[in-house]
């Protein structure tokens, strides 16, 4: 090993469907304890759990022969905060804070929307996750007891019922989903190489059951994976990532963080980004969670600590923090290091930097890192982002989509995850089109979003379509004119297509001839439109003498503008009846025979 240089716990997220047990499982991880009269247990960090490799090598004695390699890294860190909320906003340089991930299943009730999200998330951030299959309990038949699973898989303990049971579930329920997005996936205890395969381990947060196996498997994951990654640098400033910025009773604001990297020394300075650049502060105190039998005062929950060495959660006591937000990038240094750190943090900063589109919508976030799992869902569906902030929405951002919305009503929209829409901008919004979508989860945001850009798209459209003028051709009825000018009335046949108010019309030798002024129907009233097949009556403004420019029986064409029927050809076929489409047909052949141009109206 070199000199400085130390293996860290690798840091752990859990994430997962809502209700299928994330929680449930953290707690129970929590309460791991080895029996009284050994040393070693859970650790409380602020924000984080650790579990020393002792206490696993103690509560999994039986399932150590499967790693086939002795456990060296020092325990787990396991971050408190479920969700992939917090593991997006999570961060640290180049990816996510956590090194590995818990992906929790209700193995009863399969893959949810959340799950295949976490999952797409994970791969992203190419971050080697577990699978717990949770609620082994609940399987009918199933005798859950607490302890290792594999101690508890065989016939000896469970009904062959049971056990077939289980296997149908965890192959329909886990293994069958998770090849569909594209990993090798298998029960653990059949898994040759941890790198290549997804180990799926059954548990059940309410009885313990497959815990040890759970947290051996992690320890093993992680030293696999990623013991480059793992290396510490004992002797380095402190890097970490905001998880929380708290008020706590006599300590004003202060700031939750998980150390990743380095050692986070009292009495040195704090560097930590905010939204608009970098806040430097002298740090007053480093606190951790005071263990529970030591603490008389439940108000007096922390003690001050000199030194903490990553991967640790801390809580951080300094002044001005009212400025830092949740994932922000933070360093703890000695003066000297101070310019340094203020650079690192920028670069951070600006690496996370969201690219935005010369046109697009504004989306907001509560935190970097979920600003930007935002934008990458929104990315995947062609989105254009115009602004990507962290904060509320504000009265500015409903002005700035109000503007966007002018060119392209598509962007008129602000899509807000997780933060707060103030007053003011929500009276701009009664005044405004501005299309506001907020909510808690990512994939549900992204699918409104998506509903209601294609409903408007398809409004545009039709509204685009019912603009364009109708091709028809019309034949002047025997008898039927009844004035030959100003306006000329006579009565036609549509014989094909609609025929419009509005609409020019020409003569088959290509000659204008007016438009129509009005169209009747048999009562003598005014009618805006006549289809195919009907008689009626209309009158033609313009040059034409009846008698003279048109007779009974001619045949006339309502002319169509060549970019209309450009769009009608390549946009709105679709659309047209079938005896308008004979009409456009036939106007664009008289049209190219007229003009000697082969190519009109492509
Ligand atoms: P989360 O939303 O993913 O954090 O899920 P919770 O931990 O809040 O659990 C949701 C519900 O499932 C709660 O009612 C839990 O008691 C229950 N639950 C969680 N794990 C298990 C389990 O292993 N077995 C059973 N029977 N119930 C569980």
């Amino acid at each position: 090993m070199v000199i400085g240089m130390a293996l860290r716990c690798p840091i752990v997220s859990v994430l997962g469907h809502v209700d299928h047990g994330k929680t449930s499982l953290l707690d129970r991880i929590r309460k791991t304890r080895v029996t009284k009269r050994e040393a070693g247990g859970i650790t409380q960090h602020i924000g984080a759990s650790e579990i020393p490799t002792d206490t696993i090598k103690r509560i999994s004695k039986d399932l150590l022969g499967m790693l086939k390699a002795d456990l060296t890294i020092p325990g787990i860190l396991v971050i408190d905060t479920p969700g992939h909320e917090a593991f997006t906003s999570l961060r640290k340089r180049g990816g996510a804070l956590a090194d590995i991930a818990i992906l929790v299943v209700d193995i009863n009730e399969g893959f949810k929307p959340q799950t295949v999200e976490a999952v797409n998330i994970l791969k992203q951030n190419r971050t080697p996750f577990i699978v717990a299959a949770n609620k082994l309990d609940l399987i009918p038949g199933w005798n859950s007891v607490e302890g290792p699973f594999v101690l508890n898989f065989n016939e000896k303990k469970q009904h062959p019922n049971a056990l077939t049971e289980f296997e149908i579930k965890l192959y329909e329920n886990v293994i069958k989903p998770l090849n569909e997005l594209g990993f090798e996936a298998d029960l653990f205890t059949r898994v040759k190489d941890i790198t290549k395969t997804v180990s799926i381990v059954p548990v059940s947060a309410v009885t313990g059951e497959g815990i040890p196996d759970l947290l051996v498997m992690l320890a093993g994951l992680a030293q696999k994976f990623l013991e480059q990654n793992l290396k510490l640098d004992v002797e380095g400033p402190a890097k970490g990532t905001v998880l929380e910025v708290k008020e706590e009773r006599g300590l004003g604001k202060t700031i939750d963080a998980i150390i990743y990297d380095g050692v986070a020394k009292q009495g040195h300075y704090l560097v930590v980004g905010n939204p608009t650049g970098v806040v430097v502060s002298r740090i007053k105190a480093l606190l951790k969670p005071k263990p529970l039998d030591e603490m008389r005062d439940p108000r007096d929950k922390f003690k001050p600590v000199k030194e903490v060495a990553a991967a640790s959660g801390l809580k951080i006591s300094a002044p001005d923090l009212d400025t830092v937000i949740a994932g922000s990038p933070l360093r703890i240094v000695p003066k000297n290091k101070i310019e340094e750190a203020k650079k690192e943090i920028m670069e951070e900063i600006e690496e996370t930097a969201i690219p935005t589109d010369d046109e697009g919508i504004i989306i907001k976030a509560d935190t970097m890192g979920s600003l930007e799992a935002l934008a990458n869902e929104l990315r995947k569906k062609n989105v254009q982002i115009k602004k990507a902030e962290v904060g509320d929405v504000s009265k500015k951002d409903i002005i700035e989509a109000s503007s966007y919305g002018q060119s392209n009503p598509l962007n008129g929209v602000v899509i807000a995850f997780n933060t707060k829409i103030l007053p003011d901008a929500k009276t701009e919004m009664e005044k405004s089109d501005v299309k506001v979508f907020e909510g808690n989860i990512i994939y549900k945001l992204v699918e409104d979003y998506e509903v209601w850009s294609k409903e408007m798209e398809e409004l545009m459209k039709s509204d685009e379509f019912n603009k364009l003028t109708k091709p028809a051709i019309l034949r002047i009825l025997p008898n039927c004119i009844f004035r030959k000018s100003k306006p000329a009335i006579c009565g036609v046949e549509i014989v094909y297509g609609t025929l419009r108010v509005g609409s020019q019309i020409m003569s088959e030798d290509g000659k204008r001839l007016g438009y129509v002024k009005e169209i009747k129907n048999k009562q003598q009233e005014n009618i805006k439109e006549a289809k195919v097949g009907m008689q009626v009556p209309i009158s033609i403004e313009g040059n034409i003498m009846l008698g003279k420019h048109a007779k009974e029986n001619d045949i006339l064409y309502v002319e169509v503008p060549e970019n209309e029927v450009r769009k009608l050809l390549h946009e709105y076929m679709d659309e047209l009846r079938g005896d308008e489409k004979e009409a456009l047909e036939r106007y664009v052949e008289l049209k190219r025979k007229l003009e000697n141009n082969m190519f009109w109206g492509i």
